[in-house]
């Protein structure tokens, strides 16, 4: 499932090509999309991530917005082509953007984007500070693994970057996410920002089918520390990688230098 970085490399990727460019058509293969009317001739000024969304900003102060939920990608070609499971392609002066999509799960809607505060964080990859999450997390019994997975949160951090954040801020999966200190939570912030961002210079992690605007895989998955390396070394402290089911998730971990007292059995998760 793409993530936020996965979605921010989209989106940045798109920034380079097609700003500037005006749609000739949107044809939808797929009625399941819904139509697309009036978008001949609009002109792209600008394309930005809103949480897991990807909006394409036209000059008339409207925009298009793609959910790539499941298995939606996007791929850019200047000439058409002919891509097996897709549900729309937008033709623009420049080239052809097509969302592929084999479960059919990508959603597309269009609206005003004139005015609206939705967004307006620009460039931050995650706009919530340490102070915001503990007032999140207060009274939460949850993990802090899933508290970080819930998507009302954090839009975009699933399984890998979570296991990836907290072993970066050397903090227990199974921790209730109610008993963090403040220092913590600077720490898991900290981390959010410097895993996220080196994962979307890497293009996004490419374990099974993701691929960038051009097809090409990311290379995020061989900067993994814990995720899938289950019985290996840590790369910090030598101790063996161990893995746990949190909220039904594979969890991988080092309960040497993220703590191993405290930890709680999937059932005590909910
Ligand atoms: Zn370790």
């Amino acid at each position: 499932m793409p993530e936020l970085p996965e979605v921010e490399t989209l989106c940045r990727q798109l920034e380079k090509v097609i700003p500037g460019s005006r749609v000739r058509s949107v044809t939808i293969q797929d009625a399941k999309l819904g139509e697309q009317r009036g978008m001949e001739r609009k002109k792209v000024v600008r394309v930005r991530r809103l949480g897991k969304k990807i909006a394409v900003e036209f000059a008339d102060r409207t925009r298009l917005l793609i959910h790539l939920r499941m298995t939606g990608r996007l791929f850019w070609t200047v000439k058409e082509e002919k891509i097996p499971h897709t549900r729309m392609t937008v033709s623009l002066d420049k080239g052809n953007l097509y969302l592929v999509d084999p479960r059919r799960f990508a959603t597309v809607s269009a609206d005003s984007c004139g005015g609206t505060a939705e967004g307006a964080g620009g460039t931050k990859i995650v706009g919530l500070s340490a102070e915001d999450l503990m007032t999140k997390a207060r009274g939460k019994r949850r993990s802090v693994k899933t508290f970080l997975m819930d998507q009302r949160l954090v839009e975009g951090i699933g399984n890998i970057y979570a296991c990836e954040i907290l072993h970066h801020s050397r903090i227990n999966p199974s921790k209730k996410a109610g008993d963090l200190t403040p220092g913590e939570w600077t720490k898991i912030v900290r981390s959010m920002n410097v895993i996220l961002k080196k994962a979307i210079d890497c293009r996004g992690t490419t374990i099974s089918d993701w691929r960038d605007l051009y097809g090409l895989p990311g290379a995020f998955q061989h900067n993994l520390r814990v995720y899938g390396r289950e019985g290996l070394p840590c790369f910090r402290c030598g101790s063996t990688v161990v893995r746990t089911v949190l909220s039904g998730r594979g969890t991988f971990y080092c309960p040497s230098c993220q703590g191993g007292e405290g930890l709680s059995r999937d059932s005590s998760d909910a």
